[in-house]
């Protein structure tokens, strides 16, 4: 059966759609996957560690990539997107076009190439803390393990060095945007998430105050292949910090910003929290909540910093944070509603737990979908063919949008078997 049936799309190279492509293709499934970046992984590869194993993402990337490159049947197009899909279940047809990468992958390239360079760019693994060349390498375990050339930041004298510096068929600086047409039985939107705009909550000091950053940024900065070389340290003075806040539902829960629960940050909050003490044994947690949910029966997580003396938990939702303009330290308006009392506590650093935005809020899958009131895909009306899994579908954990993902790839599978 499945030697006749037709492809299965993916849309979105992150653990969700990496999962669904490859259980697709491990039971004989043709399956093309297209992601939107330079490389697979999405938002996990910008994670330091997972809960609740504390491993690195690289160690399940790891065998995820062996599991793609060991599988013929999957094809995959980074750089690319889907600009249409007409048709029905059984028979989709899809326009993807590709970005140019302007590295041709015929040859290897090294980084002492990109060190003779002088042009460079945010650096978008780490969030725009720091910058990369122009030519980089986007990490350690990046898949496709091709470098990347940002051909807008490139100067005319950076370009003519490469032409000298490079191997012979390595760069092609006259790459252009590729079209792409494929017929596929089935599709799976796994097109994942970003973070709430911070700087939309002018309470919270982000963008105001140097040592407001947020959760995702916490993630870059606790990693060794971060900007700070996993360093804990404040921004505004590069001094360890010691005595760290933590505000969980930052615009989640409010009906001014995310009135929904985005359901991981107070379990990345206490990972994170994790991460600072490990760092340093002298540092200190609080973490301010308005209530803990560590969904997916992650208790005993919680549980296990509430035994450790450094980690304070309030209750009490921050209403304003403000800057010591001398030391930069951050001062926290906010009730202990336990206590029934405002603490008085400056702050070296504040990390805010912004919540999760499904990116389909951005850029809509180009067929006419059901989307929540969020931007979600609402799983309940999902047209036939077409099926999401992960964040596309609603906040979630690594662990129930692989799940969800291989859901998916069943239903795409019955749906391409019957034509
Ligand atoms: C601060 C923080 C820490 C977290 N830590 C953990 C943790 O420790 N453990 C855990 O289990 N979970 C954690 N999570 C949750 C975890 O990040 C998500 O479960 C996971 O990212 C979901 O994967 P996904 O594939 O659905 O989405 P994503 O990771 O967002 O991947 C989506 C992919 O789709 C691509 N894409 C988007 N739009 C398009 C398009 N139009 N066309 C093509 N490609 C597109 C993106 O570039 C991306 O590669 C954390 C979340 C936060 C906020």
């Amino acid at each position: 059966m499945s030697g006749e049936a037709k492809p299965i799309l993916v849309i979105g190279g992150g653990i969700a759609g990496i999962t669904a492509a490859v259980e697709a293709a491990e039971v004989g499934y043709q399956v093309i996957l297209v992601e939107k970046d330079a490389f697979l992984g999405g938002r996990v590869m910008r994670s330091y560690k997972y809960f609740p194993k504390m491993c690195p993402p690289t160690c399940g990337f790891e065998i995820n990539t062996r599991r793609l490159r060991r599988n013929s049947r999957i094809t995959v197009h980074t750089l690319a997107t889907v600009e249409q899909v007409s048709g029905k279940a059984g028979d989709f047809k899809v326009k993807i076009k590709k970005r140019p990468r302007y590295v041709t992958g015929a040859c290897s390239l090294d980084d002492s190439i990109a060190e003779q360079l002088t042009s460079e760019r945010p650096d978008d693994l780490n969030l725009g803390m720091g910058t990369t060349k122009a030519l980089y390498y986007p990490h350690d375990m990046a898949f496709p393990p091709l470098h990347m050339l940002d051909r807008d930041a490139l100067s005319e004298s950076d370009a003519q060095t490469l032409t000298k510096v490079a191997p012979a068929g390595a760069i092609d600086l006259t790459m252009t945007d590729e079209e792409i047409e494929v017929d596929v039985g089935a599709i799976i939107v796994a097109t994942g998430w970003r973070p709430y705009d911070a700087t939309k909550l002018d309470n919270l000091g982000f963008g105001q105050c140097e040592n407001v950053v947020t959760n995702v940024m916490m993630e870059r900065i606790a990693d060794p292949r971060g900007p700070t070389g996993g360093k804990i340290v404040r921004p505004s003075d590069g001094a360890p910090a010691v005595n760290v806040a933590f505000v969980q539902c930052a615009g989640s829960r409010d009906e001014n910003h995310l009135p929904y629960c985005s359901a991981v940050c107070c379990m990345a909050s206490l990972k994170q929290a994790r991460y600072l003490r490990e760092h340093n044994e002298a540092a200190r947690a609080t973490i301010f909540y308005i209530d803990i949910r560590t969904i997916g029966r992650l208790e005993k997580f919680y549980y296990n910093l509430l035994a450790d003396a450094n980690v304070a938990f309030v209750k009490g939702k921050v209403a304003k944070i403000t800057e010591d303009p001398g030391s930069k330290d951050l001062i926290l308006d906010v009730e202990d509603t336990i206590a029934g009392h405002k603490p008085e506590q400056k702050f070296d650093m504040v990390i805010l737990a912004t919540g999760i935005v499904p990116n389909t809020v951005d850029v809509k899958i180009p067929f006419e979908l059901e989307y929540d009131e969020y931007g979600f895909i609402d799983g309940a009306t999902d047209v036939e063919g077409i099926y999401a899994a992960g964040c596309a579908k609603h906040p979630c954990d690594v662990s129930r949008a692989a799940k969800e993902s291989t859901a998916a790839a069943l239903k795409a599978i019955q749906c391409v078997n019957r034509g």
